[in-house]
């Protein structure tokens, strides 16, 4: 063993010691010897074992934890560490500019324990609340973090999206005369992309050279198609085709395979032997109408797909109200008035405010107190707004125990409640259940928030069981929130379909923290469009004056009207 490598073990050991904010004497005295024996002359196991102890920064302690390490290759403190430190921390040592110190302050006191939720806190402005945080870490600690991830080979669609448009437009410009087809994932409008395919009608060889001349060099994917890196952004895979074969081609490749294999099935036939020069001539062969890529899934489902696909589906330009939306009353960037204005001018017809509430202290949740304040500044701003129209909300922390954040006297006062899990994330499937089902029977939730508390490539969602959910909520006349953070998306679309065959609404919600962060409802339209959500069966297409109704005819059903 190379003095370097242990010099990696005791600086690791030194960190993990300082990330639980244990005896530092102890942590220092192991990273000095990290310090010292990375400088040694000679290796410690070409010494003399007697003379280690002699050396600087060794004494016995360490001259015995060497033997250990150089006999058995471990370190069995630090495997004590490692072991009770959540992988996710340990993780964060690999972010520039975030030492074990204020590793032990995101872990003990945010009680955040992936990276995944430290990007996330980074972008709700929750870092600087703290000490030893400022705007610059803050903003220095996201940027590494956005760095790590793009370095993993997988993007949300959001962030794929500009790479989509440039590939195109880079394509299109090579090959003037070629048929162009995006394909693959990205068509398909998926939540994550990990590459983004295009079919062009040239031999294999004109791509490779034009591409060339832009400076990408291509590599071989496993099925033999070119492929391009591109520094931070999704590879370009490029399928050759000929312009008889293009149709064929586009339709192979967009996929998903769920669906080719079941048109395959379905009609007897094989398309990797025929040449079809578009989808279109494909699908009227098939005599079927033309089936939209980012459908393909779905349609698989063929009595839903049919049911469905001639609705007018949930979209941004019939999306009415703001449902779920934070202002500076809790950790939201702007104040209740800006957000209303700005709501109005991209003509919405209504803004739910639903700020955090008193548990999530670390996001600034109102007291009763405040809330009693805030609904005086809504009646002062609905007058000033008419007929534009704030309804006063809360997103209310569901507890451990399920029972929502305030007594019945405050959630009273409340036009609806918005009722998510933010806290003890991680919990068994029986857990999970206890506290969201517990949530959902109170009579004053209306809405389910962010269902699983997934955040897209970076946290997988508690585990639930969806159908028993879905079952709650048709029992208890609650909405399920599509969160339309594009690192959410939760609920998955792919739950809809059991949610509409159970009469639940949906509800395409920005949970917005600012006045960009309304235009995410794009990415929440682009999800809930994959399963056809009909605009009639997802609650912010609502017009005010549905709304309304809907509001008092579900309270006087629950008997919460007062
Ligand atoms: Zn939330
Ligand atoms: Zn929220």
């Amino acid at each position: 063993m190379l003095n370097e490598t242990i010099a990696e073990h005791f600086s690791l050991l030194s960190k993990l010691m300082d990330i639980h904010g244990d005896n530092s004497f102890k942590s220092k005295s192991y990273a000095n010897a990290a310090f010292q024996v990375d400088k040694l002359p000679q290796q410690l196991t070409e010494m003399n074992k007697k003379d280690w102890a002699g050396q600087r920064g060794i004494g016995a302690n360490l001259a015995t934890r060497i033997d250990e390490l150089i006999n058995t290759g471990r370190l069995a403190l630090l495997d004590e560490y490692i072991a009770k430190t959540p992988e996710g921390v340990v993780e964060m040592l690999a972010i520039k500019g975030l030492g074990p110190k204020k590793i032990n302050t995101v872990w003990k006191e945010m009680e955040i324990e992936s990276i995944g939720e430290l990007l996330y806190a980074c972008n709700e402005n929750r870092l600087i609340l703290y000490k030893g945080f400022g705007e610059k870490t803050q903003n220095n600690v996201r940027d590494a973090i956005l760095y790590m991830m793009s370095q993993q080979g997988k993007f949300l669609y959001q962030q794929a999206e500009h790479s989509i448009e440039t590939y195109r437009k880079q394509l299109q410009d090579l090959f003037e005369k070629s048929l162009i087809g995006l394909t693959g994932e990205a068509a398909r409008n998926e939540d994550v992309i990990s590459q983004v395919d295009f079919i062009i009608s040239q031999p294999e060889e004109s791509i490779t050279m034009a591409m060339q001349s832009l400076g990408h060099d291509p590599e071989k994917t496993e099925e033999g198609n070119l492929l391009f890196r591109m520094e931070n952004a999704p590879p370009l895979v490029l399928h050759s085709c000929t312009a008889d074969n293009a149709g064929t081609m586009q339709f192979l490749t967009t996929g998903p395979e769920v669906f080719t294999k079941y048109i395959e099935k379905k009609y007897s036939v094989s398309l990797t032997q025929t040449n079809y020069a578009s989808e279109e001539v494909l699908f009227n062969s098939l005599n079927l109408p033309f089936i939209q890529p980012q459908h393909r899934e779905i349609a698989v489902d063929e009595n839903y797909y049919q049911k469905n696909v001639q609705k007018e589906t949930a979209n941004p330009s019939n999306i009415k109200g703001i449902i779920h939306s934070h202002s500076k009353w809790s950790d939201g960037g702007y104040t209740l008035e800006e957000m209303a204005a700005a709501a109005i001018s991209k003509g919405f017809e209504y803004l739910v405010i639903s700020d955090h509430s008193q548990a999530a202290g670390y996001a600034g949740g109102l007291r009763p107190e405040k809330i009693i304040q805030q609904h005086a500044e809504i009646d002062r701003l609905n007058e000033k707004f008419a007929p534009f129209k704030i309804f006063k909300s809360i997103e209310c922390d569901i507890l451990g125990s399920g029972q929502l954040d305030y007594d019945d006297e405050v959630l009273q006062s409340l036009d609806l409640v918005i009722a998510s899990v933010h806290s003890s994330l991680k919990m068994s499937e029986q857990k999970a259940m206890q506290r969201l089902l517990t949530a959902i029977e109170n009579p004053y939730t209306l809405i389910l928030g962010h269902m699983t508390g997934r955040l897209l490539l970076s946290r997988a969602g508690y585990p639930v069981d969806h159908k028993k959910i879905i079952d709650a909520c048709a029992a208890n006349n609650v909405v399920i929130e599509l969160n339309a953070h594009p690192r959410r998306l939760d609920m998955d679309w792919r739950w809809i379909p059991y949610a509409l065959e159970k009469e639940v609404l949906i509800s395409i919600n920005p949970d917005a923290h600012s006045i960009d962060g309304f235009d995410d409802i794009k990415y929440g339209a682009l999800a809930a469009q994959k399963a056809l959500l009909p605009a009639a069966n997802n609650l912010s297409s609502f017009s005010l004056g549905e709304f309304e109704e809907w509001l008092f005819d579900v309270r006087g059903m629950k008997g919460t009207l007062g």
